[in-house]
């Protein structure tokens, strides 16, 4: 892991944020090349579920056709959204405070911490310590809307961007020729104060999330559920992660959220997971009504048998009113009205973009052109996710090879292919530069392509390289990207 780390801040992809300050712990800038990381990530993702879906058709493994459009939501939304989704109750976590050395600690994950105080040992194990009783804390961020900074302007920063879908969700019925099933997207930032932000982005207190809202008939959800868990699961080893270290853990019923009837995890055995354990890439829950019924009727509670109800203040009414807005379906075949069930799949696109990276990181040992063995660390992104897909090079700074070489670059520019052109250093420099920030095809201009009009392309990956007509040349990266 910390390989990695160095490698992200020494290419530009990931630096501490506020760094000249010191850094502010659990925030991370994107550098010039993680920003394209990132984005690649979230555009493939947005592809795949709303401009690449195909709605006339049955995908495999799908129940039905169904529809899928985004949305983009604001950050901080009414006070009420969050008293109704259960958040302003009970989106706590508990925390442990050492009197000593002013650490704060997860409770729940006190055993695998580390203690500030040296030698290394967990909090609670030095003679010294001094913890606290688990105390608990809102994870959500507050701030004030307005001039006035009193309770009545309270407000907080979504620590999801489900919320934002759920309160749309009449909306989007209303003005789109969208039928039940369909799903609702959106990629944006969430804000969690974390108690204790570890492990380089993946806990971090600002974030961005990709998440599907996707509603249907109650009686059809199970299926849809077993659909979205599978096609989840599928999205992450289509771009590269290895099936050997990732799994679709299914949680016991002990362990699901109160209106849950099943929830599935897609994890991955990072660097920094102990043996045998795997950190959370994106969660795919079965929320039933929960959601449009509490914006609806008020926040929701489990009574003694077990249904969800108005939870009700001292005077008989609900603790948090909700809407009193119809958020219920008419499906107007069946003439039926429902509140449809919800399917969420629920991803984070800085933990899918640390697993790419974590992924992606090799070394190897390759000859140099003089034939020496070299060291090389080599970035094997899905082409898709290389922030840099091509560089251009001319062998030699002379004999009208730069200029060639700039034609060349520009091409494939105009092609919309993300390239850049590098006529410093010997060539097996420039190979090994780019090799570290994942490229996939670099291309040399030599004496050869002043006679014939060809170049030679090599793979990142195999190393082969071959010579096209410069001509072909954005047709032959163009497929071989595609591919
Ligand atoms: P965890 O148990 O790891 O705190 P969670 O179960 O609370 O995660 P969800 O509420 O299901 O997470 O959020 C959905 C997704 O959002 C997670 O799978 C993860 O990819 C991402 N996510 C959640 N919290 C963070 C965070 N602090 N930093 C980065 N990504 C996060």
């Amino acid at each position: 892991m910390d390989k990695i780390v160095s490698l992200c801040k020494r290419r530009g992809f990931l630096f501490q944020s506020s760094e000249i300050y010191g850094g502010l712990n659990g925030f991370w800038d994107y550098g010039p090349l993680g920003v394209e990381l990132k984005r690649n990530v979230k555009d493939a993702w947005w592809r795949d579920m709303v401009t690449g879906h195909d709605e006339t058709l049955v995908p495999n493994g799908a129940p039905q056709a169904f529809n899928m459009v985004g949305l983009d939501c604001t950050i901080i939304m009414h006070p009420q959204v969050w008293k109704c989704s259960g958040h302003y109750d009970l989106f706590h976590d508990f925390m442990v405070d050492c009197r000593e050395c002013k650490g704060r600690f997860r409770a729940d994950h006190i055993k695998s911490l580390d203690c500030p105080l040296k030698p290394s040992k967990r909090p609670g194990e030095h003679d010294k310590c001094q913890l606290t009783d688990p105390r608990e804390f809102n994870l959500m961020f507050k701030t004030f809307v307005g001039a006035l900074a009193g309770e009545e302007g309270a407000a907080f920063l979504r620590p999801e961007t489900a919320q934002g879908i759920f309160v749309n969700f009449k909306n989007v019925c209303d003005t789109q020729r969208v039928r039940v099933p369909f799903g609702i997207c959106q990629v944006g930032k969430s804000f969690r104060n974390e108690i204790t932000p570890r492990n380089f982005t993946f806990r971090s207190r600002e974030f961005e999330q990709m998440e599907l809202e996707f509603f249907c008939h109650p009686s059809e959800s199970p299926a849809w559920y077993k659909y979205w868990r599978d096609r989840r699961y599928a999205w992450y080893l289509k771009h590269g992660l290895k099936s050997e270290k990732l799994i679709l853990r299914e949680h016991d019923k002990d362990e699901l959220s109160h209106y849950s009837c099943g929830t599935a995890d897609v994890e991955y055995a990072f660097p920094f997971c102990e043996a045998g354990e795997y950190g959370e890439l994106e969660g795919i829950a079965h929320r039933g009504d929960f959601d449009l019924r509490s914006h609806m009727e008020g926040k929701l509670v489990k009574d003694e048998a077990g249904n969800l109800v108005v939870e009700k203040n001292a005077e008989g009414k609900p603790r948090h009113p909700g809407s009193g807005k119809d958020l219920t379906y008419f499906d107007d075949q069946t003439r039926e009205r429902f509140v449809p069930h919800v399917i969420e799949p629920s991803a984070g696109a800085d933990r899918a973009t640390l697993a790419f990276l974590c992924e992606a990181y090799h070394e190897d040992k390759q000859p140099d052109e003089n034939g020496t063995m070299q060291e090389r660390t080599v970035m094997k992104f899905h082409p898709k996710f290389a922030p840099v897909k091509a560089a251009v090079f001319p062998l030699v700074k002379k004999n009208g090879m730069p200029e060639f070489a700039l034609d060349v670059y520009r091409d494939l520019k105009a092609a919309g292919i993300a390239t850049v052109f590098d006529q410093q250093a010997a060539i097996g420099k420039r190979y090994r530069r780019q090799d570290e920030i994942g490229t996939p095809y670099c291309i040399t201009v030599d004496g050869q392509t002043l006679e014939d009009k060809t170049v030679t392309i090599r793979d990142r990956d195999s190393l082969e390289q071959w010579r096209v007509p410069a001509a072909k040349l954005v047709e032959e990266v163009s497929t071989r990207l595609k591919g």
